[in-house]
């Protein structure tokens, strides 16, 4: 039975977060000289040199009805790699605790894990880039608090097999992340409906990719409010900027915008695999449900070479286990995508 008490770590649940102005008092007033801030203003707009709101709270209700879940269930962070680092100091303890996460996959859980001490049990992928159960269950033992998924995973591009999730979600009494970072290029759905069934599930999604936001730093976790409660308790209160909470909330008004951009994305990645399936560079195209491609070539390490000397940079995977000779490429614009494929031509008759 998953219960957060067992696992929080004793030092963050006997915290006494930090008390802001902001926090000490909300509301309206005449004159707000609480926070030592500089009172005439700021060399940019006037708003600015006033602290943000530390709760995010016009920017949650946004999400909340665009991801159909309240607020209490929403936690933002620069980035979600604030987010991942937040669950380490959660619930790992340093020198003590474990991790399981499945290669290859998102570089950034493994970093975060050796930064905060946290060992790491590797459980690689199957062949197809699925989840090995069975290994997942041996690895994993009373230690474990925390099982990393990506779904669409990167740099495979496939998603998860959800009744593989699910069997996870319902065996393992730590903490069960699903990164879906890549979901809105995805014909899968989300796991935030799925919330009300699994206390012990995280869904990490991002303003990064297809929202277009990477520059702004905004990563998002959906989780129980107990789970979300522990998060803010230790997050800096004033972690999303006033300039990324403005820009990112005047963003979120353009659902239709950011929906015609994925269905470009989707397009193009579709064209892109397909013009790649048949060239003689081309050894497989794994199938993706993301904005990018992992694309096995003969001679992965030349091409990612050949490319940059065209000006084009791809990213090199041929050295991570099970992606040898792999390159990922992101979905570009239509222009873009013409110019890589044009490259890989001149390279395969060179
Ligand atoms: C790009 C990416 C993210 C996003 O990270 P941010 O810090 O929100 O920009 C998260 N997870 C995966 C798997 C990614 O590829």
């Amino acid at each position: 039975m998953f219960d957060i008490h067992r696992i929080i770590r004793p030092n963050i649940k006997d915290l006494v977060p930090y008390s802001s102005a902001r926090d000490e008092f909300t509301g309206e007033a005449k004159v707000f000289l609480d926070a030592n801030e500089n009172s005439l203003g700021s060399p940019l707009l006037k708003w600015y040199n006033r602290y943000p709101d530390p709760h995010q709270q016009v920017l949650k209700e946004k999400l909340s009805h665009i991801k159909g879940i309240a607020p209490a269930h929403i936690f933002l962070g620069n980035g979600s790699d604030e987010a991942i680092d937040i669950l380490y100091r959660a619930f790992c303890e340093p020198g003590r605790h474990n991790v399981v996460v499945c290669p290859p996959t998102y570089g950034m859980y493994e970093v975060s894990a050796h930064i905060n001490d946290v060992a790491v049990r590797k459980v690689p992928l199957t062949e197809a880039f699925q989840l090995d159960l069975e290994a997942m269950e041996a690895a994993v033992d009373a230690d474990t608090r925390i099982i990393w998924l990506c779904s669409p995973n990167n740099p495979t591009g496939n998603s998860l097999d959800r009744g593989d999730i699910e069997m996870i979600l319902n065996n393992f009494d730590g903490i069960v992340v699903v990164d879906e970072a890549y979901i809105n290029f995805s014909r899968h759905r989300s796991f935030i409906p799925d919330l009300a069934d699994y206390p012990n599930l995280v869904v990490l999604q991002t303003l990064s990719k297809a929202w277009g936001l990477a520059a702004l730093r905004v990563g998002m976790a959906f989780a129980s409010a107990d789970i979300i409660g522990i998060m803010n308790r230790i997050k800096p209160p004033y972690n999303i900027n006033e300039a990324a909470q403005q820009l990112a909330s005047d963003a979120l008004e353009e659902v239709e915008q950011v929906n015609e951009m994925i269905r470009i994305l989707v397009t193009e990645r579709d064209r892109l695999a397909a013009a790649l399936q048949t060239h003689p560079l081309v050894q497989h195209v794994y199938p993706s449900d993301a904005n990018f491609l992992l694309v096995k070539v003969n001679g992965g390490r030349k091409v990612y070479d050949f490319l940059l000397t065209q000006g084009i940079v791809v990213r090199d995977r041929s050295t991570t286990p099970g992606c040898a000779d792999c390159i990922r490429i992101t979905v570009g614009t239509p222009t873009e995508n013409e110019i890589l494929l044009r490259a890989l031509d001149a390279f395969a008759s060179a």
